[in-house]
């Protein structure tokens, strides 16, 4: 018998929130080992083991039936966002799977996980992530920091404020790649937050 891997897969930035088809469960059941570990994490995607040897094949499958996959680990997870009950246009769902393209499968120093809300609402609860954003009408703000482990949780604070669509995603892919060449070795986004200081982070995400 070869050796396993981890793989992280999720459904797609939807209306809806992370939804799957029954077609997509049951892929999921054939391409694991038969005696996997298939996890359900609290950040929406679920972690399966797999083959090493067949990993290409069994990730091509996977996105045939409209799943993504990701590295597990330390990386930035996929983009935890909220359903979009306002719908596709208000609440950003161009944007925020865009967002999720470039920042999702980052090798970071610790996991980071990136929360987006299309509304004040924050359904999705973007203050208790390391980094959140919400939609706020036509513009979005970014806070930096949350975490909600512990006896001691965390919300973020607000790092910027009316960014368009366009300054969005560069802000954000910034503020990660300072994290991964900054942070010491397994240094949580949290505790890097408060050692750099929001007006540092400001200046590198600028
Ligand atoms: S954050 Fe706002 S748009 Fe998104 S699901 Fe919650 S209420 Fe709806």
């Amino acid at each position: 018998m070869g050796d396993h891997t981890r793989i992280a897969v999720a459904p797609a930035v939807q209306l809806g929130g992370s939804l799957f088809t029954p077609e997509q469960l049951m892929k999921i059941g054939r391409v694991a080992e038969p005696d996997a570990m298939i996890e359900m994490t609290n950040f929406r995607q679920i972690y399966i083991e797999i083959a090493e040897n067949d990993m290409r094949t069994i990730e091509e499958e996977l996105q045939q039936s409209g799943l993504e996959v990701y590295p597990a680990g330390f990386v930035s997870k996929s983009l935890i966002a909220c359903q979009f009950c306002r719908g596709a246009e208000e609440a950003g769902l161009d944007t925020a799977r865009a967002l999720n393209e470039v920042i999702a499968g980052i090798e970071t120093p610790a996991p980071l996980k990136i929360g987006y809300a299309g509304c004040a609402l924050g359904t999705s609860e973007p203050l208790l992530k390391d980094i959140g954003v919400v939609k706020m009408r036509d513009t979005f703000d970014i806070y930096v920091g949350g975490d909600p482990k512990g006896i001691k949780p965390k919300f973020a604070s607000k790092l910027m404020t009316g960014l368009s669509a366009n300054q969005l995603i560069p802000v954000v892919s910034a503020l990660i790649y300072f994290y991964k060449e900054h942070a010491k070795p397994k240094e949580k986004f949290s505790k890097f937050v408060d050692r750099i200081s929001l007006e540092e982070l400001r200046q590198a995400a600028a």
